[in-house]
């Protein structure tokens, strides 16, 4: 028998509903009695051509040297990422694990008790988990029919305590961009931070990080997860004015950068064929995507898209795609997304091809 003591939790963890992943190979395998080699997963926004192998290699040269600390800040990292992002690295803060890490740590600074967040919704859903655990109420504001920001609602939404506004470009799971100029009148309507998700922004026509230099409020978070085919090291950083990565240091976890992910992390951003190519897949793969699957498409500027297969519904079209050994995530444990959508990451050529065939044949199914 076991007991267990859940007044020891603090109560805002306890209430906190747990995140809910995409399915891995392995549950679905084991699930429908399919080969595990059969399956292509198109759930989680990963990069089909696999790390950059100078990544790989860089984990593998590293290996033999992790009975050693990595430098605590990440240095070496920060000033490779200096040179990627043009800006001087006491702007720039590597975080793992992931860029999850860096929300992670912002809240742990920022949010005491009874705070509130802002939450621009259908949006990423992660956001709101570290901000509860830390006592933080977020706020959430639905978007516009077109996944567009209500910018007034918005504004209209802070409070006394409002501490951070979350957005995302492009959006997950909608993958449209944020205008220059909401992100301006934003920035200049709150006493905030705002911290910007620059997750798929390598794919996408342009980015917003610039604004970090003109603003005293902006955070721009980023991710080696998705263009930089590195999801499983978990890595990330942020661009952020001076004065707040001095304090981001002493709230986050030192060390939290390995010495694996911290050599991938260089080798990966002086790939810049890898980046290229993957860059290129995805853009290539989401205007196909858009212009055969038998539903409507949103455009993106992500390597996903999204799809609504109303009148069917997401969670029945989802099963049947699953039957045939193909993974995409349904958008219904998204906030206000409703039961229609489904988001289908951009894969190789050939797996396009079979989404799109599965999506026909559910179609004609009904
Ligand atoms: C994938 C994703 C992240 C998380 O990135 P990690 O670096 O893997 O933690 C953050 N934001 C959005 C919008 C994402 O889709």
């Amino acid at each position: 028998m076991f007991l267990s003591r859940p007044e020891l939790i603090k109560k805002e963890i306890f209430d906190i509903a747990e995140y809910v992943p995409g399915k891995s190979i392995e549950e679905i395998a084991s699930a429908y009695g399919l080969d595990p080699a059969s399956i292509i997963k198109l759930g989680s926004n990963e990069n089909p051509l696999g790390p950059s192998p100078k990544a790989v290699q860089a984990m593998m040269d590293a290996a033999p040297c992790t009975n050693i600390y990595p430098s605590a800040d990440a240095i070496e990292l920060r000033e490779a990422l200096s040179k990627y992002t043009g800006f001087p690295v006491s702007n720039l803060i590597a975080s793992g694990p992931g860029m999850d890490g860096l929300l992670d740590g912002l809240c742990r600074l920022i949010i005491e008790k009874g705070d509130e967040v802002i939450i621009p919704t259908p949006t990423f859903a992660y956001y709101e988990l570290p901000a509860k655990a830390c006592g933080g109420k977020p706020v959430f504001v639905r978007r516009k029919q077109d996944f567009s920001l209500d910018l007034e609602k918005v504004l209209k939404a802070q409070s006394e305590r409002t501490k951070i506004i979350f957005l995302c470009s492009p959006n997950n799971p909608s993958g449209n961009l944020l205008p220059e100029n909401d992100l301006r009148i934003i920035l200049e309507n709150t006493k905030a931070l705002v911290f910007l998700d620059e997750a798929y922004v390598e794919f996408a026509d342009r980015n917003l990080a610039e604004l970090v230099r003109e603003y005293d409020n902006l955070v721009v978070g980023r991710t080696f997860s998705k263009a930089f085919g590195l999801a499983g090291l978990r890595l990330g950083y942020g661009i952020m004015p001076e004065w707040l990565a001095k304090e981001y240091i002493k709230a986050a976890t030192p060390f939290s950068v390995s010495l694996p992910a911290l050599k991938a992390g260089i080798a990966a951003l002086s790939d810049v064929d890898h980046l290229r190519k993957s860059i290129e897949i995805a853009r290539v793969g989401r205007e196909y995507l858009k212009e055969k699957i038998p539903f409507t498409v949103y455009p993106s500027q992500a390597n996903f898209v999204l799809v609504d297969v109303a009148p069917l519904k997401a969670k029945a079209v989802t099963q049947s795609l699953l039957r045939k050994g193909i993974i995409v995530r349904p958008c219904d444990s998204f906030r206000e997304a409703g039961d229609t959508f489904i988001r289908v990451t951009v894969g190789t050529r050939e797996q396009n091809e079979k989404v799109i065939r599965a999506f026909e044949t559910v179609k004609n199914e009904v």
